[in-house]
């Protein structure tokens, strides 16, 4: 049966719409199919009172190689290009000067120490120093990068992302999730609200399968999250256990934002930052007065993230504002009020905030990107080999998935096979 579509992406996150972008420029005729009521999945920006808040991918890093910075300014977006507010600690906080050196010291040390580890047994907790005063602020830390306690953390994995990064980390004002929304083709057909739940193979191709039927096209680009692919919700072809297998090596962290609103005049300097307790593995990064709006934006990783996946909404704004007040004084208890808290780990088709490979298990990244019999493409933040964990890596690596069906589908064209592009 003739198919209308040469190809069927699944997901309409950071790497389906990079994805699409890249199919679109060669004019072929794609269908997105997306589970959720819009599109940008981990990118999703939320006007608060008009503040565009990103709930959450939020900064463009290693801005000075990162595609969404082309496709914003080709679009019209401002970009930001100054320094994020973590370079600027706040002044006057009740904070010891020498005891955050030394935490951010004792970081330094652990980084150091995980090549020697990523040869060994590739834990990163056996980097931290036995007994270190500073273990609790390391395990923070690394909870916002990477989502989970260092016993889950391949170091080797890790450390592919840190020395890749570029370290420039930029902003789009409009927000993230905003830019990639707005960055599908028009040319591109888009279903929202419409979760696919099987993909099969067919002689020419692949069907893909929603309640409101099934679709034909000569491949599919899976971009799901590794939680979604490693669950049940997608029946995938037999012979792809491989694919959810890696997919449950690289799980996904617990990463959440806490939002509050400054109610009147108080000590809160705009675009500053304040680190919440040095000596809290739970503890929070606190953006204060972004772009000088009256925001405060909580970010916490890991055992932080739990307190609101476990105890709920309500306990996770009076974590961040209790130390907020210890941080701030008694007085600005009365000036800040809840606003929004996210939940990704909750949420089904998402399951968590982004993918960190367990010790020994790196090498899934490279596994999970491999495409099943030339019919089945796999793209998404965890299938890239260093920009892992980030929209522009998502963006990446739907790139890489569309270029290798636009090679297959010209290889099947030039064998003489039933080629999709001449039946559309
Ligand atoms: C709190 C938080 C902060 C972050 N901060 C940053 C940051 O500052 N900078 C940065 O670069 N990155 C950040 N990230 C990570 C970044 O958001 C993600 O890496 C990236 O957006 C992932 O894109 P993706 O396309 O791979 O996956 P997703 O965005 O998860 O897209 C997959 C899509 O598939 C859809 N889907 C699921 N199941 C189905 C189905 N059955 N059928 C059809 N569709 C389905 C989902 O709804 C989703 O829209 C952050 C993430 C979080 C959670």
């Amino acid at each position: 049966m003739a198919s209308e579509f040469d190809v069927i992406i699944v997901g309409g996150g950071a790497a389906g719409i990079g994805a699409a972008r890249q199919l679109a420029a060669h004019g072929k005729a794609v269908l997105l199919l997306e589970a959720s009521s819009r599109l940008g999945g981990r990118a999703f920006t939320q006007d608060f009172g008009g503040y565009p808040l990103d709930l959450g991918c939020e900064w463009l890093h290693s801005g000075d190689r990162n595609a969404w910075v082309g496709i914003a300014e080709a679009s019209g977006f401002t970009v930001d290009r100054s320094d994020p507010p973590w370079t600027k600690a706040h002044p006057g906080i009740v904070q010891d000067e020498d005891e955050r050196e030394a935490a951010q010291r004792a970081f330094q040390d652990w980084n150091e120490r995980l090549p020697h580890v990523a040869r060994g047994s590739d834990r990163a907790s056996d980097a931290l120093e036995p007994g270190g005063v500073w273990n609790a602020y390391v395990r923070a830390i690394a909870g916002f990068m990477s989502g989970v306690a260092p016993e889950e953390i391949s170091a080797s994995d890790y450390l592919a992302y840190d020395t890749a990064s570029t370290g420039r980390n930029w902003n789009v004002p409009l927000g993230y999730g905003t830019l990639v929304a707005a960055s599908l083709p028009s040319t591109v057909t888009l279903r929202l609200a419409t979760p696919v739940e099987r993909i099969d193979l067919t002689a020419d191709g692949v069907a893909v399968s929603t309640r409101a039927g099934t679709v034909r096209a000569g491949a599919a680009i899976l971009t799901v999250s590794t939680a979604v692919l490693g669950g049940d919700a997608i029946r995938l072809p037999s012979g792809t256990e491989p694919w959810r297998e890696a997919a449950a090596a690289l799980p996904l962290g617990y990463n959440e934002k806490v939002f509050l609103e400054i109610g009147r005049d108080a000590a809160f300097e705009p675009d500053a930052h304040a680190y919440g307790n040095l000596r809290d593995p739970r503890s929070a990064s606190y953006s204060i007065r972004p772009n000088g709006w009256p925001i405060i934006e909580a970010f916490l990783g890991s055992d932080g993230a739990r307190i609101l996946k476990e105890e709920g909404p309500a306990a996770g704004f009076a974590y961040v504002s209790a130390q907020l007040v210890a941080l701030f004084g008694t007085t600005v208890a009365s000036a800040i009020r809840p606003l929004a808290a996210t939940s990704w780990s909750l949420m089904a088709s998402i399951g968590g905030a982004y993918s960190c490979a367990l010790p020994g298990r790196s090498q899934a990244r490279a596994r999970l990107a491999r495409p099943f019999e030339d019919r089945l493409f796999f793209a998404g933040e965890a299938t890239h080999p260093l920009d892992f964990t980030t929209a522009h890596g998502a963006h990446d690596s739907g790139q890489r998935a569309a270029d290798e069906v636009l090679a297959s589908l010209r290889d099947r064209h030039r064998l003489g096979g039933r080629d999709p592009l001449a039946a559309a």
